[in-house]
């Protein structure tokens, strides 16, 4: 990739705002440095938006609401399916830009493209499914009618680590469900969200329907929005303590909120897994996005009898990992996101050697530009380390052997977060069983990765509320309303 084309591509990203149909610069004329992770340098200078634009940007999304909202399901399915095609026509455009952001290497920024692209085609197609019930009541007295109706306006967060997805995970259900809002992306990686916002007005979106808020201070911005009584809909993906916070705020006003908040996945290997599977799973769960996803296992619990020859492959796998700039050819794992996810992925691998744990290969920062941590695979943690306890969001694979399948159980459960869980064993009945005795909305059986817009995303306990994707979906964006009619 020339720096020639990097440059062309983010002169043709938008600097500012989008509101009401019109790409404005911040009230205060304030910009927001945006850096590349790999080198620290600043790539781009956008919009600053204060509270006064946040504003403009809700009275735009209740300007548009009613003629959104009326226009017929079909039309708004056809103008995200042409979102789509565009989408994956300019697949190699939006892939570079969320490298050159957020540093994910090239392919996995393509993998990113996809499937944030299939949010658009899946609501666009569930957007002529909405449907209601009509029928006698018991008493046979009258006839109950159940509609559904959009929600209405909808105030949309997302973090900085999935940058297209995160966005048409949401916008993407909204819009079918004929709903307007205000976007907010993470300050970190705007760009993929400004870039996607012009195309979505390339393909003939109404002035009003998406508007983007680009700003440093999301909390000034987002709570006089989250607090007016138009608002009705929070939809929030990031960390658990910013996710508390909001629902806070949310509570005010009773406020429909969905939640997707943080992980701490178990990959569970029972001895009478494929470890090669097992290993192939692992790497998948663990290395993509360099360890930044919520849905990234976090505690590899792995049963006695195979923890040495499991660890012994995957460090052989993961020494062969290639760190580096995302764009560079071959290259597996990126920077993180910024010098403080460095430091965290420091000094959780150090209280684990502390507790007895041992590094078979990295453990340490990539001295340099950038903000890289060197891929690595910690043995033998023991029970009670924080790396067991806390998300790492970063290249580190942590292995904890286990006993039994209930004593395995006991440790997969042992968190307050419950998002995702991934199980290795060939066996069809402790499969099954997992399915009851893991307390995750999602589960990998026998699989690495388990995202797809064709099914219901989310978490239990403190990993959330709601589900993103699927039939599901939709219904986060619709609300249901029951009319008693006497018969006829
Ligand atoms: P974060 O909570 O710091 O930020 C998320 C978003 O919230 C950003 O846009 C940020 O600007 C905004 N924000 C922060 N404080 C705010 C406030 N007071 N008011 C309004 N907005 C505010 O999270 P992050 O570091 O961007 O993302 C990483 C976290 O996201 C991890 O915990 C990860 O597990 C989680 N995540 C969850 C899912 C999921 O689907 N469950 C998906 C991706 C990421």
């Amino acid at each position: 990739m020339s720096q020639h084309q990097e440059r062309d591509l983010l002169a043709r990203v938008p600097d500012r705002l989008f509101i009401a149909g019109r790409w404005r610069p911040a009230e205060s004329g304030g910009t927001l440095e945006v850096r590349d992770p790999a080198t620290g340098e600043v790539i781009k200078e956008i919009a600053d938006a204060t509270p006064a634009d946040g504003m403009a940007a809700l009275d735009a999304a209740e300007a548009a609401s009613a003629g959104w909202g009326g226009t017929p399901a079909r039309e708004r399915g056809e103008l995200l399916r042409r979102a789509y095609d565009l989408l994956i026509e300019r697949q190699e455009e939006f892939a570079l830009l969320m490298t050159i952001e957020m540093g994910k290497p090239l392919a996995e920024a393509r993998g990113e493209v996809t499937y944030g692209a299939e949010f658009l085609r899946w609501f666009g197609e569930e957007a002529v499914r909405v449907q209601g019930r009509y029928g006698p009541n018991p008493e046979g007295t009258g006839r109950i009618i159940v509609s559904q109706h959009p929600v209405g306006i909808c105030h949309l967060i997302t973090p900085w680590n999935f940058p297209l997805a995160m966005a048409t995970r949401k916008i993407a259900p909204a819009l079918a469900a004929g709903c307007t809002v205000i976007v907010k992306p993470a300050a970190l990686t705007p760009l993929t969200t400004l870039h996607l916002v012009q195309l979505l007005e390339e393909v003939g979106l109404p002035a009003g329907v998406v508007n983007v808020v680009t700003t440093s201070s999301s909390g000034q911005v987002s709570e006089p929005i989250i607090r007016d009584p138009r608002l009705a809909k929070l939809s929030f993906t990031g960390s658990t303590p910013v996710g508390q916070h909001l629902l806070e705020q949310a509570a005010q006003g009773v406020l429909r909120t969905s939640m997707e908040l943080g992980g701490n996945a178990p990959f569970v290997v029972f001895d009478d897994a494929d470890l090669d599977q097992a290993v192939d799973g692992a790497m998948l769960a663990k290395f993509r996005n360099i360890g930044q996803a919520c849905t990234a296992a976090n505690r590899f619990i792995v049963h006695r009898d195979v923890a040495e020859e499991f660890s012994r492959r995957v460090t052989e796998r993961v020494r062969r990992l290639k760190v580096g700039r995302g764009t560079e050819e071959g290259v597996t794992i990126g920077p993180l996101i910024d010098d403080r996810a460095v430091d965290k992925a420091s000094s959780l691998v150090q209280d684990a050697v502390m507790r007895g744990a041992e590094v078979t290969t990295g453990g340490e920062a990539v001295h340099g530009d950038g903000s890289f941590f060197a891929p690595t695979v910690v043995t033998g943690v023991r029970e009670g380390s924080d790396i067991l306890r806390e998300e790492i969001f970063g290249p580190v694979l942590a292995i904890v052997p286990f006993e039994d399948e209930d004593d395995a159980v006991r440790i997969a459960n042992d968190t307050e977060y419950g998002l995702v869980s991934y199980v290795y064993t060939e066996s069809l009945s402790r499969g099954q069983r997992m399915i009851d005795r893991l307390h995750t909305g999602m589960m990998g059986l026998n699989v690495g990765v388990v995202s797809n817009a064709a099914a219901p995303f989310g978490g239990w306990k403190m990993s959330g509320l709601g589900r993103e994707g699927g039939a599901e979906g939709i219904h986060e964006y619709l609300q249901t309303k029951y009319t008693l009619t006497p018969n006829p």
